[in-house]
């Protein structure tokens, strides 16, 4: 049995391609008998027809650096003597001629090669047994060549053939796959191969629409019309002998021979779109069922991308189209999205804790940005469950109302919604004890609730451990620094066994605004802490922030997040304000700070003296085997990263073993915009 393998001219280009051809020859006549067809070297057909003295010296150094390279020895010294050869007769041929030397010069070269490799091969005169416009004959001339040799591979040229009055001809351009087909008809190939630079026929040209992809399975006639209309991959008359001798044509790449390959056979297409080609300004939509069909999409298409059809055709289950020549790639582009890369939406339905500001600025967002999340990551993103404290309410339709009363998570657990996601944007201190059930019924979780990641460790490993388990979704990087990356960042070290030597965390919006805002002898400390709270930037009761609740919460969850397993009662808390103003009222506190006005500012006074500046900051350190955390006001010198924060800007700085300079990670920490943001990236992510 035979099988036909062709080569084109990117193929064997070089002595490093034709060593891949040659493996890949080498390797099938294991199962069969060859017939290696091929091309001349990329260029060569068109320096030839070009013609001049130095388009052929180049191109004879070219042949000569390919024998230099494969052959030692004494074939090296024959093999560049029949090149020189060769090339005598190129610059004597008639005019006519010398455009079909390309490929006995690279046949000649394959077919020594594989000689020297050890393989009984023969050479085909394809100028003698290819016959022009005469199929039977060459069939038969083909036939009466191969079937008594003995030969394993035989190497034929591709493109020439010879005319029934006997002068020297081609096939024209692109002509080798039809070389092939002719061999493979004629001697009843089992295979025939059409080995190329790109991975068998594509949606589109890869050259013009990067997104292209291979085309598994395409029926000769789908095949024919993308040929026929300008995918060049194939040549168009390559089809119809294969076809007639019910042999599969096979398009594969030579430079990744085990990748992704086209069949093209007698079974109907599998998809109702096969591809989009151009030929000048004509472009075509090759299809299989009725043309006009694709009008609307197409129409849609080209207004998206701001231009306009000139013409727009069906012809039989292909539809026509002509365009400025100026657009033709962005109306192959916007052709090629429309048609081949729609995918399946996917649907993700959000089950909302909280009302809270956060969650209002989410909805806000989900509405917004509902038409770009789609187009960018293909997912709808459905709300369809709410809630507050008090009351709930769920929806599959997405508009779900505050209008029951109970208990929301029973209510998703008995209400069956796998696969959903559970949004908490409470600051629920008891709503994490539900995250284990939750995430073993199925549900992801995605939470901005910082208070359900400072539990004691046990629990925290309680929830981290059901969420692995249960191969669920769980996500809380809104939870220290808002939108800014930071637990990714550790967790990305952390699992690249980068041990974090430290971590310095300036993550108190309301004190990085106060300290940074405050000036001895002006606006009074007591005064700047009622302006953050008027602006809601601080707890309910601002001795939260400034007593380090908040700051140890985000401490816990970073310190965690590498690894470390601590714990509240490690963590050394130095409050900002005397220990006294915590007993009381909040109005006691503001007098008692008030009257601690003086301390404050010979505190800040002193900072200033040594051109350092008072930040409020988190830290975590490795000490020994042991990690130390503390929390309270730090003089940073202008070096620090956190010297020049601003506003409610946060800095994180984490040191680790591999590098000898810190990460840091600044920016916007604060804001409902900013964690409503986070909260729909961790839900997309
Ligand atoms: P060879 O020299 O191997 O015969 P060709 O240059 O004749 O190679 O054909 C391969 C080229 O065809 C590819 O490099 C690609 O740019 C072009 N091409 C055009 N349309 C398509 C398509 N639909 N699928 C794949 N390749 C295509
Ligand atoms: N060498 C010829 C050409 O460049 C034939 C081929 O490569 O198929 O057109
Ligand atoms: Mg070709």
């Amino acid at each position: 049995m035979y099988r036909v393998l062709k080569f084109g001219g990117t193929s064997v280009a070089n002595a490093t391609n034709m060593s891949r051809v040659l493996d890949i020859v080498e390797a099938e006549s294991r199962k069969g008998r060859v017939i290696l067809v091929s091309s001349a070297i990329a260029g060569c057909t068109d320096a030839l027809l070009q013609g001049d003295a130095a388009a052929l010296a180049d191109l004879q150094e070219r042949h000569r650096d390919i024998v230099q390279r494969l052959f030692t020895g004494v074939e090296r010294r024959s093999m560049l003597e029949r090149v020189a050869a060769l090339f005598m007769e190129i610059r004597r041929a008639p005019a006519e001629e010398v455009v079909t030397f390309g490929e006995i010069l690279s046949t000649t070269i394959l077919c020594a090669k594989l000689e020297v490799e050890g393989y009984r091969t023969q050479w085909l005169d394809s100028r003698k047994l290819v016959v022009k416009d005469n199929e039977p004959l060459t069939f038969s001339n083909i036939a009466r060549e191969v079937e008594p040799s003995l030969a394993d591979i035989f190497v034929a040229p591709g493109f020439i053939c010879g005319t029934r009055d006997g002068r020297v001809s081609t096939l024209g351009r692109g002509g080798s796959d039809y070389s092939a087909a002719l061999y493979a008809a004629a001697v009843h190939a089992e295979s025939l191969q059409i080995w190329t630079d790109v991975p068998g026929i594509m949606t589109a040209n890869p050259k013009q629409v990067p997104g292209a992809r291979t085309v598994p399975r395409m029926s000769y006639a789908s095949a024919l019309d993308m040929a026929s209309h300008g995918a060049k991959v194939l040549y168009a008359p390559t089809v119809a002998p294969a076809m007639a001798a019910g042999i599969d044509i096979e398009i594969r790449n030579t430079f990744a021979p085990d990748g992704k390959y086209t069949v093209i056979g007698a079974e109907p297409d599998a998809s109702r779109w096969i591809g989009v080609t151009s030929q000048g300004d004509r472009v075509r939509l090759v299809g299989t069922a009725k043309g006009e069909e694709g009008i609307p999409t197409a129409t849609e298409a080209l207004r998206e991308a701001g231009i306009a059809a000139l013409d727009m055709q069906a012809d039989g289950g292909s539809l026509d189209l002509t365009v400025r020549p100026a657009v033709l790639e962005t109306c192959l582009k916007a052709l090629h999205r429309a048609f081949f890369q729609t995918r399946p939406l996917q649907e993700v339905n959000l089950l909302v804790a909280g009302e809270g500001a956060v969650a209002q600025a989410f909805f806000q967002m989900v509405r917004q940005t509902a038409g770009t999340v789609q187009q960018r990551t293909g997912k709808v993103l459905r709300i369809v469950g709410r809630a507050d404290s008090r009351r709930f309410g769920m929806d599959p339709g997405g508009q779900p109302q505050l209008n029951r009363e109970g208990d929301y998570v029973d209510a998703i657990l008995s209400e069956g919604t796998r696969g959903a996601l559970f949004v908490d944007l409470t600051d629920s201190e008891t709503l994490y004890k539900r995250y284990p059930d939750l995430l073993q019924a199925g549900l992801g979780i995605v939470s901005s609730n910082r208070r359900s990641f400072a539990v004691p460790y046990t629990e925290y490993a309680a929830i981290q451990a059901a969420a692995r388990e249960n191969g669920a979704v769980l996500r809380y990087e809104t939870t220290v620094g808002a939108a800014l990356p930071v637990l990714e960042s550790i967790a990305r070290g952390a699992n690249s066994c980068d041990e974090v030597l430290s971590i310095e965390a300036v993550v108190s919006c309301t004190l990085n605004q106060i300290l940074g805002d405050y000036r001895p002898g002006g606006a009074s400390f007591a005064s700047l802490v009622r302006k953050a709270q008027a602006a809601g930037l601080t707890e309910e009761d601002p001795r939260m922030d400034l007593g380090g609740k908040d700051a140890l919460r985000k401490l816990l969850i970073l310190a965690r997040e590498a690894g470390v397993a601590l714990e509240e009662s490690r963590v050394e808390v130095d409050s900002v304000v005397p220990e006294a103003l915590f007993q009381g009222s909040v109005e006691d506190f503001y007098q008692g700070l008030e009257a601690a006005e003086e301390e404050l500012a010979q505190a800040a006074r002193e900072a200033e003296s040594k051109g350092f500046r008072r930040r409020y900051v988190a830290s975590l350190e490795k000490a020994g085997d042991a990690y130390r955390a503390h929390i309270g006001i730090r003089e940073v010198p202008p070096v620090h990263p956190a010297y020049y924060l601003r506003g409610t800007e946060n800095a994180i700085v984490i040191r680790s073993a591999f590098h000898p300079y810190p990460l840091v990670i600044q920016g916007p920490g604060e804001g409902a915009r900013e964690a409503a943001s986070s909260i729909l990236n961790d839900i997309l992510r």
